[in-house]
């Protein structure tokens, strides 16, 4: 078998284009980690059909963001030599997964996932999160979304899933599921271990808006593809705090999200970039950390405007090599799709192991070499 071999799975949903919330909380570390070597396989999923379960009215939105995703990844770093770009839809026996692992779960269980429930609140669906209330209603699909999500994880022998601090419920459920799975069948699966950020204000980026997330649905977001004018913009209009009126106040670091980005961010090299962000005014700050920034922010004397204009710097120092990859490849779309292609292809020889090795453990693998025999003559014997 494929015993101590470490891989690892994860994805996004192709809702829009990717935000500075997913490359703090899953897609820089995943690049880091597919250079460092040590992963013997890597699958990246473009999670179309989970998109497709909270928007099933709007199947064009989610075929249009496909290749957006498939950029924002190519522009971050993600190189297809190491790491396989994939499409969910297109890797049928991840639906078969999810049908036989269904019978493993409750209602009740998935009724209890914290992440979930929010979510089902923030569309509308319902208010309890138990569908007892007069709401929308909640799709089936979104609702065992969790239980696909094991399906995509397990297909893949993933031992290692780089996620943001939402995904923690999904990767609880899915080892509840290969626990349950190979006690009752034998072991056929892998149990996985999260990744979350080790920076704690990578865990969950917020919103320009304050919010406690930054997320698509909620159109609080820096896109990775925003030009410098975009980033300068919203970081110009992002909450701050409130009670810092005059430049003299004092103001409060804890919970305003320019320092949250700047925790998140902000690199030592960056520093010299402070003088640069006043368009010639003389600044007579000197910062060399992040923590010198902060204590003068709260002693008072360091304004917004400067902490903001710093902060657009810094995104954009990051955010400028991949808008210039990403302007090369969206010339190349052909190249694009091949590489998606090719990823599907080997992600779909791995998922089609995987559900052979479930089928056998199930031994609903009745036309397999061997089996048909073996069943014909044990239930002869039965009619003798
Ligand atoms: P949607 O609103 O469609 O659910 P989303 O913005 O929540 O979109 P997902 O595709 O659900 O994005 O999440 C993809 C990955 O990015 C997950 O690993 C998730 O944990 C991470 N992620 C999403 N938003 C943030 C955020 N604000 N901070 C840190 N990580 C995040
Ligand atoms: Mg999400």
């Amino acid at each position: 078998m494929e015993q101590g071999k470490k891989i690892i799975l994860t994805g996004d949903r192709p809702t829009g284009r990717l935000h500075i919330g997913h490359y703090v909380g899953s897609l820089r570390r995943r690049v880091e980690l597919q250079n460092s070597g040590e992963y013997d396989e890597i699958y990246i999923m473009i999670a179309d059909a989970q998109a497709l379960t909270d928007n099933a009215d709007n199947p064009e939105k989610v075929r249009q963001n496909i290749i957006e995703v498939a950029l924002d990844y190519l522009s971050a770093g993600l190189d297809p030599e190491k790491s396989n770009l994939f499409i969910q839809s297109q890797v049928t026996e991840l639906t078969e997964l999810t049908f036989y692992y269904m019978n493993l779960v409750t209602v009740q269980r998935l009724q209890r996932n914290p992440t979930v429930k929010q979510e089902m609140l923030l569309r509308g669906y319902s208010e309890s999160g138990d569908g007892s209330d007069n709401k929308a209603g909640t799709p089936v699909g979104f609702f065992c979304y969790p239980i696909s999500q094991a399906s995509d994880i397990t297909a893949f022998k993933a031992t290692t899933v780089p996620v943001g601090e939402d995904q923690e419920p999904m990767i609880e459920q899915t080892r509840e599921i290969v626990r349950k799975f190979n006690s009752v069948y034998g072991p056929a699966l892998v149990e996985p271990e999260i990744l979350l950020p080790d920076n704690a204000a990578c865990l969950r980026l917020p919103g320009t808006d304050g919010k406690a997330k930054m997320s698509k649905s909620l159109g609080n977001c820096i896109y990775l593809s925003d030009s410098a004018d975009e980033v300068r913009t919203k970081v110009r209009g992002m909450y701050t705090d409130p009670g810092h009126l005059q430049v003299s106040d004092p103001g409060k670091v804890e919970g305003n999200p320019v320092f949250t980005y700047l925790d998140a961010f902000c690199r030592p090299g960056h520093f010299d970039l402070f003088g640069d962000c006043f368009h010639g005014r003389k600044v007579s700050f000197d910062f060399h950390s992040l923590d010198e920034v902060k204590a003068q922010y709260r002693a008072g004397g360091l304004g917004d405007v400067m902490v903001k204009n710093f902060l657009a710097a810094v995104l954009n120092d990051t955010l400028e090599p991949m808008r210039e990859r990403r302007r090369a490849l969206e010339q190349d779309l052909p190249y694009v799709y091949e590489v998606l292609r090719r990823g599907t292809e080997a992600a779909r020889a791995k998922a089609a192991g995987t559900l052979a090795d479930v089928k056998r453990a199930m031994r609903i693998n009745y036309f397999d070499p061997g089996v048909l025999e073996a069943l014909i003559r044990e239930q002869s014997e039965k009619y003798r």
